[in-house]
């Protein structure tokens, strides 16, 4: 396929069984897109199409961009991660091509995981939009490319995060749209322990308890856990080398990032 001219296109190998926790959002994700997908003749049967449109929302660095790579990996589709400087033009209706050629780029992709972030900054109430602002554009041209009245749809998801739903324009939320909205929570403790088995596995690692630094770690977001890991793993490393041999990664190692991580959770 062609690559398209901007934003990422890949094909993850993380399939859901790589998010720790959020068994919930699992389900949903299950029953709204995973299930029409493996299930042709099912689907054939109920006349349902495949297609969909989905609302990721909670707070930053519990997992929704990894979810929705996730849900491209489940289906073994493409990809593709758009972000807000992507679409975002200065120069009057460029936005709105923008926009337009990413929603062909990946059509020409399907089966394709089309993935918006900060969808309230892109996706505003147009009411809150002063005079005719050029994100007013932005909307009804989102709005035009997800119905797709003159273009085929069939085999595209469109997802979305915002972690601020209630500044998504109501248009963009209706029927045939963005018409599901899935809450991403931070991790409880059982989900921060998969999350640190997720972020450890295949490293070498000296006898850890998980479980005891799911406790400590209340409040800290999956991100927040997996820069844990990474932190202790650049110190097994760091001992490695100047012991010229592979020193695995401690308790110790874990203990002392967790301390120097702070929790970026606060009342949620
Ligand atoms: P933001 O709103 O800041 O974009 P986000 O909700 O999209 O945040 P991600 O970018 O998906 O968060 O998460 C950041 C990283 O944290 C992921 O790449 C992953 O390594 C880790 N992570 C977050 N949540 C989970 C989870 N539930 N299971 C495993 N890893 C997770």
């Amino acid at each position: 396929a062609r690559e398209p001219e901007v934003g990422t296109l890949g094909r993850p190998g993380v399939t859901l069984a790589d998010v720790g926790g959020l068994a919930d959002v699992k389900k949903r994700l299950n029953q709204s897109f995973l299930m029409q997908m493996r299930n042709p003749e099912l689907r054939a049967t109920f006349g349902k199409s495949l297609r969909g449109g989905l609302v990721l929302w909670g707070p930053p660095g519990c997992g929704k961009t990894f979810i929705a790579r996730a849900v491209a990996g489940e289906l073994g589709a493409s990809f593709y991660e758009v972000g807000l400087a992507d679409v975002l033009d200065m120069y009057i209706g460029s936005s709105e091509r923008n926009l337009r050629s990413i929603f062909d780029a990946a059509r020409r992709n399907r089966p394709c995981v089309l993935f918006f972030d900060e969808l309230d900054a892109l996706g505003q109430k147009r009411a809150q939009l002063r005079g005719a602002g050029a994100m007013r554009g932005v909307v009804n041209q989102m709005l035009a490319e997800l119905d797709g009245a003159s273009t085929d749809n069939e085999g595209l998801f469109v997802l979305a995060a915002t972690n601020h739903p209630w500044d998504v324009d109501s248009a963009l939320l209706r029927p045939g749209r963005f018409d599901r909205t899935v809450l991403v929570l931070p991790p409880d403790r059982e989900a921060r322990e998969a999350i640190f088995s997720l972020h450890l596995r295949s490293r070498p690692m000296d006898r850890v308890d998980v479980g005891q630094l799911a406790k400590a770690t209340d409040g800290y977001s999956g991100a927040d856990i997996a820069l844990v890991c990474e932190q202790a793993t650049e110190s097994a490393m760091e001992e490695s080398m100047a012991a010229g041999q592979v020193r695995p990664i401690t308790a110790q190692h874990l203990r002392d990032a967790v301390a120097s991580v702070r929790p970026s959770i606060g009342e949620w």
